[in-house]
């Protein structure tokens, strides 16, 4: 690449034609966007050389880490030997079914049949579609009403914005759509006031209870959430939490969607989030690490009690994308999946790489700007705060989680900041010293910050 295109003028060219998603333009364009050129293992480069540790994989999704070889040779293979074909009208294509079999191996006796998306918002408009045919297939079509979670994260299209509960989304094209609302987020540091987080948790988990009967459960088609509520901020739920959402699903006859597109494929130390909560759901949306983001694809995990009638009962389901199952991004997610396999990555993370994580992560939680870090497997949260004992907020939030990403960015390493939460979702081969690297340069960067509020 020409030293011109390398530089500067790059981020001249993007101000003048690149809109990005999720972005004050005016303000990036004046700012300048960061270029980056280059991957390997848990670092990335920019365009003047700088090297981080990337401590978000990414986009959350970058699981196998940069680099693999093995991925991009597999994709070239598919490419040159067929690189599209449809799945449409009575075909499919090798990858893709095998990687339809390779999933379903993964994800527990119930699921045994996979639907190919492009993406993860396109997967959470799959089954938001599946979920009404279903009910409406065994005689219950006035089940239509889906219930989601205030903060929660689903996408980008018109029902994944609508399903999510990101206020500022909604505001943005008249969403949500009807027959979507919204209940409370298991947010303790937040909403949790004086009770214990088990109480708590306890008690956000009815006000889905609460919510069925008030719309009538013959109204309600299913209820989703983020087994960890990602993009919210690594919200982490009590205990309490998911055992009674499961209970209230089951007992008021609804399904149960799992969005699985963080927490899927390793990030919680088991294939997927909802086996490490011990709950069962019904449907359950996937991407992100399916093709550790080499590729974009994603898909809808479908139990047999909705397969079954899908097969039996509905006949044709009238959805699907051109790129369903596209054959060169199966290839790369067959061999992603191989890789967390061949490498027990998901036994890494539970047993050896998360808590090792969670030991590090932990002792953040001592300096004056933490209320609160938590973890779970390699998802992490700081909860910043004004006052530890009194969990008070600053006034800005935002400009405080900022203040603490740009810090970390100046010394080499990538956080989110969403509001005043710092969130680390790093790639799940991070070695140890990569860990304590994070460690060190996250608490400069909060030693840095907490000197600038202070004065
Ligand atoms: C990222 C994300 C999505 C949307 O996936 P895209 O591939 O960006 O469309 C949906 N749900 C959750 C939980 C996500 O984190």
């Amino acid at each position: 690449m020409s030293d011109t295109y390398a530089r500067s003028n790059l981020a001249a060219i993007d101000a003048a034609h690149h809109l990005h998603p999720f972005s004050d333009m005016k303000k990036l364009n004046a700012d300048g966007t960061r270029i980056i050129q280059r991957g390997e293992g848990v670092h990335v480069w920019d365009n003047h050389g700088r090297k981080y540790l990337d401590g978000f994989a990414g986009l959350w999704c970058v699981n196998v880490g940069y680099g693999r070889k093995e991925i991009t040779d597999a994709v070239a293979r598919q490419m040159n030997e067929l690189p599209y074909y449809n799945t449409f009208f009575g075909t499919t294509t090798t990858p893709t079914t095998l990687l339809a079999e390779k999933i379903t191996a993964h994800a527990g006796p119930r699921f045994n049949h996979v639907f190919f998306t492009g993406s993860g918002s396109e997967a959470n408009d799959t089954w938001f579609r599946m979920a009404r045919v279903y009910w409406s297939a065994i005689g219950k079509p006035s089940k239509k009403i889906v219930i989601a979670r205030k903060n929660g994260y689903h996408g980008s299209t018109v029902a994944g914005a609508s399903l999510g509960g990101m206020k500022y989304m909604h505001e943005q094209g008249d969403l949500p759509i009807a027959g979507i609302v919204h209940i409370g987020q298991p947010y303790w540091y937040g909403e949790g006031g004086d009770l214990s987080p088990a109480e708590f948790g306890l008690k956000v988990a009815r006000e889905l209870e609460a919510k069925i009967d008030e719309l009538g459960e013959d109204n309600v088609a299913a209820f989703v959430a983020e087994p960890v509520q990602g993009a919210g901020g690594v919200i982490i739920p009590p205990e309490t939490y998911w055992p009674e959402i499961a209970r209230i699903c089951k007992a008021r006859n609804i399904l149960l969607v799992a969005d699985e597109v963080i927490c899927g494929f390793g990030r919680l130390g088991e294939w997927f989030g909802h086996q490490y909560f011990g709950v069962e759901p019904d449907l359950a949306p996937i991407a992100k690490g399916l093709s550790s983001g080499y590729l974009p694809i994603g898909g809808v995990l479908v139990s047999d009690r909705v397969a079954d009638v899908l097969i039996n009962e509905v006949g044709d389901f009238n959805h699907g994308f051109t790129y369903s199952g596209h054959p060169v991004c199966a290839a790369a997610a067959l061999e992603n999946v191989r890789i967390i396999e061949d490498e027990r990555l998901i036994e890494r993370v539970r047993d050896d790489i998360g808590p090792y994580f969670a030991k590090v992560w932990s002792a953040l939680g001592d300096h004056d700007l933490v209320g609160e870090a938590q973890s779970i497997g390699l998802m992490a949260a700081l909860q910043l705060t004004a006052d530890k004992e009194t969990r008070t907020r600053y006034e800005k939030p935002d400009a405080v989680g900022t203040l603490v990403r740009n810090h970390a960015l100046a010394n080499g390493l990538i956080l989110r900041a969403t509001g005043d939460r710092m969130l680390a979702s790093p790639p799940l081969i991070i070695s140890h010293e990569e860990v304590d690297e994070m460690g060190r340069i996250a608490k400069l960067a909060l030693d840095a910050a907490w000197k600038e509020l202070k004065a």
